[in-house]
């Protein structure tokens, strides 16, 4: 029994991947910060947003390298992916190695090699998560960390402090993030204290970040529609380069997140960028995209690599079965990334088997490259009027990765 499905004949139509990821950009030069939409169908629609490192052609997946790297790969390796943007986490960079290290290097940038975008989250939503080691008022919030225990406290102002030394090209503000199961009193005291701190974070931005940094907000709420208008409207009128939906992928059935995004993002400011925290599968970031969505991240392509679990576009591959074992075939054979174009599915079996490190920088490589080309097939589909045929295309592959 095998895992993965014929999905080829479908696919045939799409553009080859590395033509997709080579495509020019409609839009070459614009003020940093800001963003244009340059093509739309439906609810979806793609743009460039500018950043002080380049541009970013929208919509646009962005790999997870919460200490200032994408493990396992190096900058020039993350670029061959695709990846026109990584993240950072202003929490673990705060505590390992500091911001003050960081800042020696001209900030994450140069401390990196990485000379593209880069987006840093406040970590606020890793600290709500210490179970146990943190205490919340409406100013900040008290916690020990996961590394040593040490007494902490994140505030906005503190937050933006880290992230101005990290130098990244959009700062995420400080949030609270409730469970995706809190119940309705949770969830409005978990928005009111967002916004409360959102309000700090767009009076401090100036004084604190570079010119050349944007500021994101972002919108809580849940999957309830009422609630997430309200702080919509609460978060859209600070000022803020752009906007994020947080709280979603917390937890709540795939269906709600995806409803909430279709009711939400469509009704977000168009002249800036939208960015869904956290997510997720294929399907999620089709949805995604289909809701109006610019901007997305996952630790699932990267962590998922390291398990031996591979995306393709005939569906997912588990590397470990033993029906690999003798296998010559690339992992995708619809895949130009240099784990596909150089070794086999045996080769690749036999490197995690070995636990060879080789295996980690491969698997990534192929994952990251994967979700950079669908992405990438979307954003073309939309910039030339082809998206529906775009969708039709991909769904039985979409389909391989439903929940089961
Ligand atoms: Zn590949």
């Amino acid at each position: 029994m095998t895992d993965t499905h014929d999905t080829s004949s479908t696919l045939e139509s799409l553009p080859h991947p590395q033509e997709v990821l080579d495509a020019p950009s409609p839009a070459q030069e614009g003020p940093v910060g800001s963003f244009v939409e340059v093509a739309r169908s439906g609810d979806a629609r793609s743009g460039v947003l500018f950043t002080a490192h380049g541009p970013v052609q929208t919509p646009v997946f962005m790999p997870v390298g919460t200490y200032g790297a994408v493990k396992g790969l190096t900058p020039r390796d993350l670029k061959a992916t695709g990846a026109q943007i990584v993240l950072g986490n202003a929490y673990h960079l705060a505590h390992r190695p500091g911001p003050e290290l960081i800042e020696a290097h001209g900030g994450l940038h140069g401390f990196m090699g990485w000379d593209h975008g880069i987006l840093t989250d406040s970590g606020g939503y890793q600290v709500f998560s210490l179970r146990g080691l943190q205490k919340i008022d409406d100013t900040g919030v008290d916690y020990r960390t996961h590394f040593d225990g040490s007494k902490h406290r994140m505030t906005p102002r503190s937050v933006l402090e880290v992230e101005a030394k990290l130098g990244s090209d959009i700062a995420m503000i400080l949030d609270h993030c409730p469970p995706g199961d809190a119940d309705r009193p949770l969830m409005r005291a978990a928005m009111e204290r967002t916004t409360r701190w959102a309000r700090e974070a767009a009076e401090l931005r100036e004084q604190i970040l570079a010119p050349t940094q944007m500021c994101f907000g972002i919108v809580q709420g849940g999957t309830d529609l009422e609630l997430r208008e309200e702080h919509l409207g609460q978060i859209a009128e600070l000022g803020f380069s752009g906007l994020a939906l947080g709280g979603l992928s917390v937890g709540e059935p795939t269906a709600a997140m995806h409803a909430t995004m279709a009711a939400v993002a469509p009704k977000m400011p168009t002249d800036k960028p939208r960015y869904v925290m956290g997510i997720g599968t294929p399907p999620d970031l089709v949805a995604a995209v289909r809701s109006g969505v610019d901007m997305f991240d996952c630790v699932m392509p990267t962590r998922h690599a390291r398990n031996a679990q591979l995306f393709t576009w005939a569906g997912r591959m588990n590397i470990r079965r033993a029906e690999h074992r003798d296998d010559l075939r690339p992992i995708d054979d619809r895949c130009a990334c240099e784990c596909c174009t150089t070794t086999s599915r045996a080769y690749l079996r036999h490197l995690h088997r070995q636990n060879d490190p080789l295996y980690g920088r491969l698997a990534t490589i192929h994952n990251l490259f994967f979700y950079a080309q669908l992405i990438a097939v979307l954003r073309q589909g939309l910039r030339s009027g082809t998206f529906d045929a775009v969708l039709a295309s991909i769904q039985p592959m979409l389909d391989t990765y439903a929940p089961r």
